[in-house]
């Protein structure tokens, strides 16, 4: 049974970093969190894909465990995204986006995926993630995410997305965009205003925090001393975050909590290597051993004065 049913974009990739360059490597939101999400719960894609998609591609996400019923194959060409990082690796240039076959994209929901308690729209159309969760009625928690451009075109869609969503996840530039505030403690009681019980503000190498109503958590990320690719760290991020609340299929301030730290252990893997590269060959001792890295930066001891 599919638990986690994930919607977003499926991309070929061309990506320029200062490590060098690939053409037409496998990207997109729903991608990276439908692979990430697979090594913690049954997941299952909804996406679309051309017909120049390479053949060995639907069964890469298929041997990574991502059921792909809800995998829509269409006369044309895949979504095609082109990205240069700045020297700093965090800021990048989207030097042409394809739309392709994603022009006419109306995701639907394999029946197999409309008992899935937990769903999460990824970086797509705020209408088309409407649209996506209107077939999912029994939804038990939603997660949202967004980009700059739906904030810029389709402001309106975009607040029913946030208003329906459970937990909401930005970068602290949209968080700050959205709301209209600098301060970004102040930005996520503005989006928790908005209906989200879970607001999450990811915040590049600086970690990510998590924000509800009685107060909130930070995790740092992993101080990676090469960093190949940045492309879908976000995404696996919130694969990782998720798959391990499905895993557990519970919501205690506990479980989000580590479910941050698996977040961000996922997320760092990804950046190691270009596309799906280092996530593909992912092993669950290293997602531990990670993990622990991440949570002995953390813990403190009592203290006394
Ligand atoms: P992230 O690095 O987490 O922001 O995600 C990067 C992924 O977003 C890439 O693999 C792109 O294919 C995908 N992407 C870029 N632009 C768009 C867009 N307009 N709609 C949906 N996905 C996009």
């Amino acid at each position: 049974m599919v638990k986690v049913a994930v919607v977003g974009s499926i991309a070929l990739d061309s990506i320029e970093t200062m490590y060098g360059s690939r053409r037409d490597v496998l990207g997109g939101s729903a991608t990276f969190i439908s692979i990430a999400s697979s090594y913690l719960a049954p997941t299952g894609v909804v996406g679309i894909i051309g017909t120049d998609f390479p053949t060995e591609g639907r069964t890469f996400f298929e041997r990574l465990g991502v059921d792909t019923t809800g995998l829509e194959t269409a006369e044309g060409a895949t979504f095609r995204w082109v990205g240069r990082y700045h020297q700093d690796m965090i800021g990048r240039d989207t030097l042409a986006t394809n739309l392709g076959v994603f022009e006419n994209f109306r995701p639907q929901v394999p029946d197999v995926y409309r008992s899935a308690p937990y769903v999460v729209l990824g970086n797509i159309h705020p209408g088309l993630q409407l649209h996506f969760l209107d077939q999912i009625p029994r939804a038990q928690f939603v997660v949202a995410d967004t980009m700059k451009l739906w904030i810029d075109s389709a402001a309106e869609e975009l607040g029913q997305v946030i208003k329906r969503s459970h937990l909401f996840i930005v970068n602290d530039e949209e968080a700050r965009q959205i709301t209209g505030e600098v301060n970004l403690a102040r930005a996520a009681q503005a989006l928790l205003a908005r209906g989200p019980s879970y607001v999450v503000i990811k915040r590049g190498e600086h970690g990510a925090s998590l924000h509800h109503a009685h107060g909130c958590f930070y995790v740092p990320a992993v101080p990676l001393l090469e960093v190949k690719d940045p492309t879908g760290a976000g995404d696996s991020f919130l694969g990782g975050l998720i798959g391990f609340i499905a895993r557990m299929d519970r919501l205690s301030d506990e479980v989000l909590r580590q479910a941050l730290v698996v977040a961000g252990a996922m997320a760092s893997f990804t950046v190691e290597d270009f596309s799906v590269g280092r996530l593909a060959v992912l092993e669950k001792t290293e997602l531990l051993e990670r993990c622990g890295q991440i949570r002995s930066m953390t813990g403190v001891g009592h203290i006394d004065i």
